[in-house]
């Protein structure tokens, strides 16, 4: 009888011996960065692996999504490990894409050889014969909540439900028969304190797609007879940001807008501006209170200029909640790689994540590890350091998925005892669903 320490020692040898490849799977998605729901060379590059480790997989879930199963001897939980395809837009990376200025600045290519990294190991051991329950292989697209517009017109055409990957596998069963889920994000020293460690909680959002329609005029000639959308969309910035002094403290409010057109010609009196903004918030409950107060200021805005605001508001994801016992494993699994010293508990967290929406419904990991250098969504992101950022995650991993499914995973039904779902899968899907909403308010009439 394998005793667990022997299991994921001999599974941490096969991912030792597999080095080169795990590395080589890194960079060269690294080199090859694609935005969300457009991940296919990235999916192709994991169903390669898939194909060569002999695991039956689906495929095109969620566009670009691949999921694997591995089945243990006897019947149990099922486990997904899970690494994300997206890239984000940073056009001034120097490994960014030329064509469309995608750059993997958040570390998402060493999820993808973590993932990949455990997959080999768990696979070539032949220690399924001791596991009871099944591990999922998951590389799931589109985390990065960005391309608005692109999003809505897939959800509009029918291609998506919504504008992230995980919330759109959830809505599309892939989560059905998974019971918890575990993702190892990437950090580096220049913004974590220390090298591993997880937050309790982050911060859920919603989005919100704005657009003041004023009335065109000459702007030397004639400005008396146009309808400055640009004036209304800055007393809006200025109403919102009065509002910041009524947000609690421990509610962790940020609401942070930018405006993507700030008119047309410079001696036109601008009659379309349009801005984009996401209202952050710990909980939901305080997601909603400040969305209302924004949209407050737009109407104020609007009606104090005498034109029309077009607010298209969107789901964003829910607030992340780790849990509590699948952290407990972590801490302890990256305690061998790092030494206990390496890790930190992390206060909770003004970001955001879609592993946020599925926390809600099964008990969900999503600690950081280092390996990388440089700001995440800054151009000096990279992983420096091969072996925290593409081999530890791989371990880490696959350690915990032999801590959940060994001896009758005892572990993993332990976990799934203590976790109580925040909502039902039917919950969350209406709860999201009632955020989508197009409003025109016309502040003339
Ligand atoms: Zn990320």
């Amino acid at each position: 009888m394998s005793t667990r320490e022997s299991l994921k020692r001999q599974v941490c040898e096969a991912i030792d011996a597999r080095r080169e490849s795990i590395v080589e799977i890194g960079e060269s998605i690294m080199d090859a960065p694609e935005l969300g729901f457009k991940e296919q060379r990235t999916a192709e590059r994991v169903k390669q692996t898939f194909e060569e480790l002999g695991l039956p997989f689906d495929d095109g879930l969620a566009i670009t999504g691949v999921k694997a199963v591995l089945r243990g001897a006897k019947p149990g939980p099922t486990v997904a490990l899970m690494g994300e395809l997206d890239a984000l837009q940073v056009p001034g990376h120097p490994r960014a894409c030329r064509e469309t200025g995608a750059a993997h600045a958040c570390g998402h290519n060493a999820q993808i050889a973590g993932l990949l990294g455990a997959a080999m190991g768990l696979t070539q051991t032949g220690i399924v014969e001791h596991l009871a329950g099944n591990v999922v292989f998951f590389a799931v697209p589109a985390e990065e909540y960005v391309e608005i517009n692109y999003r809505l017109d897939l959800v509009k055409q029918g291609h998506t439900s919504f504008l992230t990957g995980k919330q759109e596998l959830i809505q599309l069963g892939q989560f059905d028969d998974v019971d918890m889920a575990i993702m190892i994000h990437s950090t580096s020293p220049d913004v974590s304190e220390g090298s591993v460690g997880l937050s309790p909680s982050s911060n859920g959002f919603l989005a919100k797609n704005i657009r003041f329609r004023g009335k065109a005029s000459h702007a030397g000639g004639f400005p008396e007879r146009g309808v400055n959308a640009l004036n209304a969309a800055q007393l809006a910035l200025s109403a919102i940001n009065a509002q910041r002094e009524t947000f609690r403290d421990e509610d962790c409010v940020r609401v942070h807008p930018i405006i993507t057109k700030g008119g047309d010609l410079v001696n036109i009196v601008p009659a379309e501006v349009c801005l984009e903004t996401y209202v952050r918030a710990k909980t939901a409950d305080a997601i909603i209170d400040a969305a209302g107060k924004v949209d407050r200021a737009l109407h104020g805005a609007a009606i104090a200029m005498g034109c029309r605001v077009e607010i298209e508001t969107v789901p964003g994801n829910l607030p992340l909640r780790n849990d509590s016992r699948l952290a407990e494993l972590f801490r302890l699994n990256t305690g061998e790689i790092f030494g206990e010293d390496g890790y930190r508990d992390h206060p909770h967290g003004g970001g955001s994540t879609d592993a946020g929406d599925l926390s809600q419904l099964i008990p969900v990991l999503h600690p950081v590890m280092t390996g990388g250098s440089g700001a995440h969504h800054q151009t000096d992101w990279h992983i420096a350091d091969h072996d925290a950022g593409y081999i530890a995650p791989a371990k880490t991993l696959a350690m915990m998925a032999i801590d959940l499914l060994h001896n009758g995973a005892n572990k993993g039904h332990e976990v799934l005892a203590k976790f109580v779902p925040a909502i039902t899968k039917d919950e969350y899907l209406d709860r999201q669903n009632s955020i989508f909403r197009t409003e025109s308010f016309d502040g003339g009439s």
